[in-house]
């Protein structure tokens, strides 16, 4: 039986079907129905965030956001991520500055962002990556010396805590991904949680393409509006989050138990102070010490009908659309672990006795 990385989480046909019935009595399709308010407000409770907008998608709320915080030049970021959140920078006609990453939790590496700030840097947008928070102390100390803006990607990090807090606290915007293939998903969709309500209103607009009133545009928005049916499902899907993340927990510590004291293979650390969702594994090969490539592992796993998955591999300042502008030996830490990482198959419905096997293939090499 093939295994794919990841599985979408679905509630039951029944269930799903009860939710959408009220839309055909209805006929409120999309443009922030009932199905939309009501996500809107469980989620404000579930990430214990002040402020909350949905969106179509992940990408658009980072996007949207750069624009509604009216930002001008460039942007302190990782390459260490998904194409997402450089495009999004780049479509703002904003310039991405590349940071170097943590060779621990690949988080960006907070000792390297002042030398990077010029008279023309405007905000950090940091990746809190696989569901490892970044230092978000330090990140707002610096923003604050500086007075730049803190955009986060937190599509990794739904409804994790650091002290106690809901992720989407901090920075000035937090966006989450509901992607099919996240540990919440509205199919496609996705949020941004903020401090400063009239930054919401602008980005409000900015999703419902700049409309102010029935009369008056005055702003070039775009159209990002999450639909009715994929709020129904994420609505779904949020009653039964809770046991997802707890068989996603089962699934990651019999992992560990395999595979964390084989020389050649560096796991994320378990980190401080977080309340953790389990959103990837992550596995690093040191091919010298463990006898094998990253490379030749996937390919192992993939005869087996495996599909692990090298995420972060390339890096997004290596990308083609981009032409070698970048160089990517400004960022050695990120090159080096886009190299050797591995992320294997995790969902809450991966049985133990599948981790096993993937665990006995890769200990077989
Ligand atoms: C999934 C993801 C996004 C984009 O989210 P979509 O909902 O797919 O648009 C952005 N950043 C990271 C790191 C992601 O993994």
């Amino acid at each position: 039986m093939s295994i794919l990385v990841t599985r979408s989480s679905m509630p039951d046909f029944d269930e799903y079907i009860e939710e959408i019935k009220e839309i055909w009595d209805s006929h409120w399709l999309t443009n922030m129905g009932p199905k939309h308010k009501k996500l809107q407000a469980d989620l404000k409770e579930y990430l214990g965030v002040e402020n909350i907008d949905l969106f179509v998608n992940g990408h658009m709320s980072l996007e949207l956001s750069l624009q509604a915080l009216k930002m001008q030049g460039e942007v302190i970021t990782t390459p260490f991520t998904f194409a997402s959140t450089t495009h999004a920078i780049v479509r703002n006609r904003l310039e991405p500055v590349f940071c170097d990453i943590n060779p621990d939790d690949y988080t960006i590496d907070v000792s390297k962002i002042e030398s990077l700030i010029t008279d023309r840097t405007c905000a950090i947008m940091p990746v809190h990556v696989y569901g490892n928070i970044c230092n978000v102390e330090e990140i707002q100390r610096i923003a604050d010396k500086y007075g730049l803006k803190v955009i986060y990607d937190a599509a990794h990090t739904f409804g994790e805590k650091y002290k106690g807090k809901g992720i989407g606290t901090f920075g000035d915007v937090s966006c989450f991904s509901f992607h099919a293939t996240k540990v919440f998903n509205t199919i496609e969709g996705g949020a941004a949680c903020f401090k400063n309500p009239e930054f919401g209103l602008e980005l409000y607009r900015l999703k419902n393409f700049g409309i102010r009133g029935p009369e008056v545009v005055d702003a070039v928005g775009a159209n990002a509006k999450m639909n009715e049916f994929s709020a129904a499902m994420g609505i779904c899907n949020l009653r039964h989050i809770d046991e997802e993340i707890a068989k996603r927990k089962k699934v990651v510590e019999r992992y560990r138990e395999r595979l964390g004291n084989v020389n050649g293979i560096k796991l994320s650390p378990i980190q401080e102070n977080v309340q953790s969702n389990y959103a990837y594994f992550p596995v690093v090969f040191d091919e010298n010490v463990f006898g094998a490539t990253r490379n030749e592992v996937c390919d192992r796993l993939a005869e087996n009908d495996i599909n692990a998955r090298k995420y972060f591999y390339p890096l997004t300042n290596m990308f083609d659309c981009f032409n070698g502008k970048y160089n990517v030996d400004d960022t050695p830490v990120a090159l080096h672990i886009s190299q050797r990482v591995l992320t294997l198959p995790l969902y809450a419905d991966l049985s133990l006795e599948d981790v096993d096997r993937i665990c006995d293939i890769i200990l077989n090499i």
